[in-house]
């Protein structure tokens, strides 16, 4: 009963985002042929024996129901389509980099850190309690680009955070678990010591990457360090200052943040535009569950 649930729940879901992308306007109302329609089968009708049943039901396409190693299935609420309360979000489907690697090694959880349990506007949306609340470690991810914040950005620019945070498998403060950042492509590190609490990875044709919120003091890389895709860079922590400098400690999560490069050759200095990374991690993710 429960798996049924699910299943129906995921279905419906997806249904949604399909008329969420495809159809940015009011969906149609079904006309209701009303109870007299010929098509409609007569209750007390005995079921058609189909004389040749399919041994098995049709086979399920393997990107609909993929699931993670502990057998969750994943699923995805539409890119833009934030919290209730929580800001406009920045709608881009687009795939900016298919074959980057997923930044965490293990399974993870895209939603809001302070919009959710545990965040300090949690009670917006009447989710109190604690960041290790169990759906905060549950599918579907959720979008948290424009996510609103006091300071105003370029691209969320009524004030907004221009990146997307990642929870890791288990929640650290109760589990007590490791949970690794990986380089999402080969490149170069930039973590000087004044980059407290950001590492940045950038790729030989200026992409670049920022992590944020690793335990900086035990990061496995070094500044100017080239690394290899798939390679660790840290682990998923809490570390934060506020705008004093003081540290301040956030919820464990990594929030990841994209800039392309869109110079037109490698002479010219890198020309950065932040984007959208939410549907770049979507199809990453996937990936890394198509792959045993
Ligand atoms: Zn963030």
């Amino acid at each position: 009963m429960m798996e049924y649930a699910k299943n129906t729940l995921i279905a419906l879901f997806l249904s949604l985002g399909l008329i969420a992308c495809d159809q940015p306007g009011e969906a149609p109302t079904p006309i209701d042929p009303g109870p007299d329609n010929p098509a409609d089968p007569d209750p007390t009708d005995p079921e058609p024996i189909d004389p040749n049943p399919d041994p098995q039901p049709d086979p399920v396409p393997e990107e609909e129901y993929l699931d993670d190693e502990e057998g969750r299935i994943f699923s995805y609420v539409p890119v833009g389509d934030l919290l209730p309360n929580s800001g406009p979000g920045h709608q881009d489907t687009t795939i900016y980099r298919p074959d980057i690697m997923f930044p965490l090694e293990e399974a993870a959880f895209l939603n809001s850190q302070v919009y959710r349990h545990g965040g300090y506007q949690g009670s917006v949306n009447g989710m109190n309690g604690g960041q290790c609340h169990s759906s905060n470690y549950e599918y579907p991810w959720q979008d948290t680009f424009c996510e609103s914040r006091s300071r105003s950005q370029i691209m969320c620019p009524n004030g907004g955070h221009e990146g997307v945070d990642i929870r890791p498998a288990t929640c650290i403060p109760q589990s007590g678990a490791e949970h690794w950042a990986i380089a999402v492509e080969d490149g170069r590190i930039i973590a000087p010591a004044s980059s407290r609490y950001t590492v940045r990875l950038q790729t030989e044709d200026g992409t670049l990457y920022r992590y944020l919120h690793l335990k900086m003091d035990a990061l496995a890389v070094s500044d100017g360090e080239y690394v290899t895709k798939g390679q660790r860079i840290g682990r998923v922590s809490n570390d934060f200052f506020n705008s004093s400098g003081d540290p301040v400690p956030t919820t464990y999560h990594l929030h990841f943040e994209m800039y392309q490069n869109y110079a037109p050759d490698a002479e010219t200095d890198p020309v950065f535009d932040q984007v959208n990374p939410y549907m770049t991690l979507v199809s990453a993710y996937e990936r890394k569950l198509r792959t045993p």
